[in-house]
């Protein structure tokens, strides 16, 4: 596809988007009193309108039926996170049972870690990306602590190759190898958060199986914005947050897969609560904890059913958006034409060099364009965003934008490309 830097061009394509109507279901915040150039959906995705009255709804019901709404409510509050088995899976490509929305990501991390991580004296490695996410990096660290392991000898990360970003998948495939005798785990990010990486789930998956290892994944940056298939890839585990392009609102409610071949093992240690005990006796307040065979029997609480309903608005906008299929195709054409307009600021003659260090190939990416200006730094991210566009800048040096499929148009991304280039100049 040939792409034009015009507005003329960008209308075109925005008339001929069959998810054009779907940006008006949501809040854009607000810059000299027009909408503002979102691009920070891979940090806080924008407010569905349908938030307010979806909450609005629980509270009505709380206010009616109290305790009874457990039972009465619209979406009855006891099995109010049963709702979210259909939309989950079609979004990261698992059976119902084996997704659950519960806790924050995290926590989640955590709880499938007490699961999955499992060190022996011989099996005790953790394989991750270098330049993890903090979070990550804390709670495989932690982990490995309450185990009494050390994780400057366990945690082994893989790291980019001298002079590049990216992580190449065969040195992934390399380090789960190299350390095959040894590696109980492989905890990667679906999408690398700085980067913009995608990795290659299925592969690192069959690699850590052939290594006698377990593969989990946290989805943080591709829930929503890649197209997944947990079940088929045979991984083990994986968590996501709903904040970010799930478009659920600040901490809400995360998710978590368990892959079928484990959920049925009612003797896989865990953390157990009363809201992963079989649900048929769970009232009977019995003594020993029986599981449910299913990604909720790793649930411990009651369900925080203010926070499920704005991530039910969310998802009930995926889900008539058609999930993730059309909306991967309309994303990869937002951020090519973004690209396009990159190159171009590059070929103007300008002191400043912007490189992109997402991938090249739409394969290894999701939506999101991470750059890195050289002859420029922190300010020319201060200027980008004085001139009312929302990216994010991340240290040391690279500034993220994310145009998302669901609410972002291509008229958006050419008025980015004259923001950028405006600041460059
Ligand atoms: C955003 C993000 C998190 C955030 O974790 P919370 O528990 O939701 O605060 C964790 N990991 C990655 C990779 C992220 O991008």
């Amino acid at each position: 596809m040939k792409y034009t830097n015009s507005l003329a061009f960008a209308r075109e394509q925005d008339k001929k988007d069959s998810l054009k109507k779907f940006r008006s279901k949501f809040y854009f915040p607000k810059h000299g009193g027009r909408d503002a150039l979102y691009f920070c959906g891979n940090s806080l995705g924008l407010q569905p309108r349908t938030v307010a009255a979806n909450i609005t709804t629980e509270l009505e019901d709380w206010s009616r039926f109290a305790s009874e709404a457990h039972f009465k409510a619209h979406t009855p509050w006891y099995s109010y996170h049963e709702v979210f088995a259909k939309p989950l899976s079609k979004l990261c490509g698992a059976l119902p049972q084996e997704v659950i929305a519960m806790n924050q990501l995290t926590v989640n991390l955590h709880l499938l870690l007490i699961t999955f991580y499992r060190p022996t004296a011989g099996r005790y490695k953790i394989i991750c990306e270098a330049s993890a996410f903090p979070s990550d990096q804390y709670a495989l660290q932690t982990q490995m602590n309450l185990h009494g392991i050390d994780p400057d000898k366990a945690l082994v990360e893989v790291t980019p190759r001298k002079g590049e970003h990216l992580l190449r998948t065969e040195d992934i495939l390399k380090a789960i190898d190299e350390h095959s005798g040894s590696l109980a785990l492989v905890l990667f990010g679906g999408i690398n958060y700085l980067t913009g990486q995608l990795f290659d789930m299925p592969s690192i998956t069959r690699a850590a199986h052939k290594a006698g290892a377990l593969a989990g994944f946290d989805l943080a940056h591709a829930m929503g914005n890649a197209e997944l298939k947990l079940h088929d890839w045979q991984a083990d585990f994986a968590v996501w947050c709903s904040y970010k392009y799930l478009n659920s609102g600040p901490g809400g409610v995360a998710g978590a897969f368990i892959h079928s071949k484990h959920t049925a093992n009612l003797r896989l240690p865990r953390l157990g609560g009363w809201w992963g005990y079989d649900k048929k006796t769970r009232f009977l307040m019995k003594k020993k904890f029986i599981p449910m065979p299913t990604a909720e029997g790793w649930q411990l609480s009651n369900a925080p059913v203010l926070s499920m309903a704005a991530h039910k608005a969310s998802l009930d906008i995926f889900m008539q958006a058609g999930g993730m299929s059309p909306l991967r195709k309309k994303s990869r054409a937002l951020t090519a034409y973004l690209e396009s307009l990159l190159m171009e600021i590059n070929s103007s003659g300008y002191k400043t060099k912007l490189e992109i260090i997402t991938p090249a190939n739409p394969d290894e990416r999701g939506c999101q364009l991470s750059v890195i200006a050289h002859g420029a730094g922190r300010e020319l991210y201060d200027k980008i965003t004085r001139s009312g566009v929302y990216c994010d800048w991340r240290e040391p040096n690279v500034i993220r934008f994310a145009p998302a499929p669901l609410y972002n148009s291509f008229t958006d991304v050419w008025k980015l490309g004259q923001a950028i280039q405006k600041c460059v100049r």
